[in-house]
């Protein structure tokens, strides 16, 4: 009996961990060729000045809609891409993207973003190479772009994160820490990188009003921060609590859904925050 219900659960475990590799297989296969077939496109949340209520600049969001399996999150495909190689791709077409865009949009056009770097990125100098060729053509003024990377990037390579972000400030373009309080990164990192920008990850944002400790934790984040000069940036406020909360302790910008959801093209111009 021992025996038999052994094999049971091993085939069912066997079963789980089959379905999951299928699943990655699937969204690895249908992202090839999904660039030449337009299935990506950006969307952009702005980060706001809660002092002055004024927009302070946008994150391009990567969106998916594939031929093959519909929606897909890009918290579900980025891992995959990164694990395939493919980021590599993507990220050049989100920076050529962003350069577009920003010649589209009336809102954009002198608008700071914020793209996304993943940490695996940083084992080539591609993505730095595109910002830079974008920068040099005139097409993308890299003073207007923010690179946001996680804690993994700084912890991982660290000797070539901070070479690359030096070369990254020499293009005018800032740094922010994203999702900062989830890795495994000691303060002492932070004094090491040149980073401009800290955000704080929205999962000790959406305690504030219910946890103490998270919002020990975000107090303090912002005072260590701006001791260091650091501005700081909390994600993910969605209630009037937490906006509050955020500013008084003098919070610098603050994204989430509170103000607006990640916005396209169409939908930027016609927001305008005196709605909120
Ligand atoms: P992230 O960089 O930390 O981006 C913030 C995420 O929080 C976004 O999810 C955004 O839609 C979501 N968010 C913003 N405000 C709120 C809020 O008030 N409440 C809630 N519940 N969520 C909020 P999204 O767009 O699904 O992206 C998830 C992650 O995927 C990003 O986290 C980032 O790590 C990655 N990602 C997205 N686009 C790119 C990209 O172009 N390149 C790379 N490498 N990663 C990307
Ligand atoms: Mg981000
Ligand atoms: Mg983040
Ligand atoms: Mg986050």
């Amino acid at each position: 009996h021992a025996k038999e219900a052994g094999r049971g659960c091993f085939s069912f475990f066997d079963f789980t961990i089959n379905a999951r590799n299928q699943k990655l297989i699937r969204v690895k296969q249908a992202m090839r060729g999904a660039i030449e077939r337009n299935e990506y496109h950006l969307v952009y949340q702005p980060k706001v000045d809660p002092k002055r209520l004024v927009i302070t600049g946008y994150e391009a969001l990567l969106r998916w809609n594939s031929r093959d399996l519909g929606y897909v999150s890009p918290a579900e495909f980025i891992p995959v891409s990164e694990e395939s190689g493919e980021i590599d791709h993507i990220t050049d077409w989100v920076i050529h993207q962003v350069a577009l865009d920003k010649q589209r949009s009336p809102t954009l056009i002198d608008a700071n973003i914020a793209i996304n770097i993943s940490a695996k990125q940083f084992r080539s100098t591609k993505w730095l190479n595109t910002l830079r060729r974008l920068n040099n053509t005139g097409k993308l003024d890299a003073k207007q772009i923010t690179v946001e990377v996680t804690e993994t990037a700084l912890v991982d390579s660290l000797d070539q994160t901070l070479d690359q972000l030096k070369q990254v400030r020499r293009l005018g373009a800032s740094i922010a820490i994203d999702d900062f309080g989830t890795g495994y990164s000691s303060l002492s990192y932070l004094k090491k990188m040149p980073i401009q920008y800290l955000k704080i990850d929205r999962t000790f944002v959406q305690d504030i009003g219910r946890d103490e400790d998270d919002q020990t934790i975000v107090q303090t984040v912002i005072a260590m921060s701006h001791a260091m000069g650091i501005k700081v940036i909390a994600e993910g406020a969605e209630s009037t609590e937490q906006v509050s909360f955020l500013e008084s302790k003098g919070c610098d910008e603050i994204q989430g859904f509170y103000y607006s959801r990640p916005l396209t093209l169409e939908n930027l111009e016609a927001f305008h925050l005196d709605d909120v």
